[in-house]
């Protein structure tokens, strides 16, 4: 009875850090280790760099190949991702098909860098024959943080940047401080 109370814990504690479909950090877990980045980086005068990115066409995935395949391509791109990050690098969902990268100890120059070698790496993924016809891509919103930053305008630059890709014709990285 009390291991089956721990275990019930257990999984309560997980499903409050990480996403249940892809196993990483959720929406309010990714942005707590970021405030402590953050505050780590001030501290001791580290660089931080912070990558925004959202699948491109993600719903004529959906809507061509079922919910089940989209599913299935968000869990092979987040494990894509893991593999393609340095160890002290952290990524969560913050909704749908959009993540957050942390790259501690990491200038933008260096981001960019990483990050369009994860942006080629997704792009070269290869899907089961039938669950899609093509391949997957991802735009980028890279940043660093700056002085006068805080949580808030850190990701509202990186989203920004994101939206940027966006427009600039999608499966890019466009990084600015
Ligand atoms: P863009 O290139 O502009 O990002 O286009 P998009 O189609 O990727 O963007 P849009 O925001 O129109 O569509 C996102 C879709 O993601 C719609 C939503 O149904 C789907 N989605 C969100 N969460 C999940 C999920 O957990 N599983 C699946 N299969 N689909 C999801
Ligand atoms: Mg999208
Ligand atoms: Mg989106």
């Amino acid at each position: 009875m009390r291991r089956r109370l721990l275990k019930t814990q257990e999984t309560l504690s997980r499903q409050a850090l990480f996403d249940e479909l892809t196993g990483i950090a959720n929406r309010r877990h990714i942005f707590t280790l970021l405030e402590n980045e953050i505050s780590r980086c001030r501290r001791y005068g580290y660089a931080l760099s912070v990558a925004y990115f959202d699948i491109d066409f993600f719903k004529r995935i959906n809507d061509n190949f079922g919910h089940h395949a989209g599913d299935k391509v968000l869990k092979t791109v987040c494990s894509v991702v893991e593999l393609g990050l340095r160890k002290v690098d952290m990524v969560g969902r913050i909704g749908g098909e959009e993540f957050c990268i942390i790259l501690p100890e990491c200038e933008l120059q260096n981001a960019n860098g990483i990050i369009d070698r994860l942006r080629k790496s997704i792009a070269s993924i290869k899907f089961d024959a039938g669950l899609l016809n093509g391949n997957i891509t991802a735009s980028f919103g890279v940043t660093e943080l700056k002085r006068n930053d805080d949580l808030t305008s850190l990701i509202g630059r990186a989203d920004e940047l994101l939206y940027e890709a966006k427009h600039g014709g999608r499966n890019c990285v466009v990084g600015r401080m």
